[in-house]
């Protein structure tokens, strides 16, 4: 039974996780126009690229290469498979067709696994299965996230808002079976005033120099999902420590100046994911600790 259950989260997640991929470029090329049309430079060969995305439906989404214009078959879109068979080249043109699909891929279908396999919560009950469910679709939209605020610097805000609505649900569930629904819902408040309230300070302070309003809804949707404030200060504390770990070893060997930007987003994803499912444990062993 174990078994099937990952057997299905590992494939679940390399589906959803390529839908996630088709996603970021579907999201890119709307970007690219409204840039455009807004009177903004826009890079010229990309925006050649990416164009045809804009308008088709979705199931036609990235089924040509964007060099030749070969279009793709079904068997050329299996997750992960398709990508290792071609060893990342187009079939026709053999140009690489980039590293980023299989990677959101992979990266899902791990989320998958590790959610289910770390879950603080029992899974016993309907709404129990719920918040987990609620939490797996919310890792899809994160995936998105986390590469685009890679790539591009940029939050989507229609991603956000889904992970916001989707943190709502979560935190809804999450009162509703709790013991003490007051003391739940100020949990809740204290969650999103640590990831998102901070973020607005700092926004305020800088005026939108430090960080963008995209994080400040990353971190209200984030906060939502965790439900926690405990758990949210570990997850920045993690989104921090991983920072530091990224850029400190870049500063020191000149590979990023002090100008550079660095994308918060994905760091702040994976604090809260981090937080999420072994924050629990470590609240634990740190309350035991003090007595
Ligand atoms: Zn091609």
């Amino acid at each position: 039974m174990e078994f099937i259950i990952y057997l299905a989260l590992v494939l679940f997640g390399l589906v959803l996780g390529s839908y996630a991929g088709a996603t970021v470029w579907r999201l890119r090329a709307r970007q690219l126009v409204a840039d455009k049309e807004a009177g903004e430079h826009v890079d010229h060969k990309e925006y050649t690229q990416l164009k045809t995305l804009v308008g088709e439906k979705t199931s036609k989404d990235r089924s040509r290469c964007l060099h030749c214009g070969y279009v793709l078959h079904w068997y050329d879109l299996i997750p992960l498979v398709s990508w290792l068979a071609l060893r990342g080249k187009c079939r026709e043109c053999r140009k690489p067709i980039g590293i980023m699909e299989p990677l959101i891929e992979l990266g899902t279908a791990l989320f998958f696994v590790l959610s289910f396999a770390f879950w603080p919560y029992d899974l016993t009950t309907g709404l129990q299965i719920a918040s987990l469910v609620v939490w797996l679709v919310a890792g899809v939209g994160l995936a998105i996230m986390f590469a685009y605020d890679t790539r591009w610097y940029l939050l989507p805000d229609r991603v956000n808002f889904v992970v916001i609505g989707l943190g709502v649900i979560s935190a809804v569930l999450m009162i509703i079976q709790s013991s003490n629904p007051v003391g739940a819902i100020l949990n809740v408040i204290g969650a999103v005033a640590i990831l998102s309230g901070i973020y607005f300070a700092l926004y305020l302070i800088s005026k939108g120099r430090w960080i963008g309003f995209g994080d400040i809804k990353l971190g209200l949707g984030l906060g939502l999902l965790l439900g926690d404030w405990e758990l949210a200060l570990i997850g920045l504390f993690f989104a921090n420590f991983i920072g530091c770990l990224i850029v400190v070893p870049l500063m020191a060997t000149g590979k990023l100046k002090r100008t550079s930007r660095v994308p918060f987003g994905p760091l702040l994803i994976t604090g809260v994911i981090v937080a999420k499912l072994v924050g629990v444990g470590i609240a634990e062993f740190y309350t035991l600790s003090l007595m």
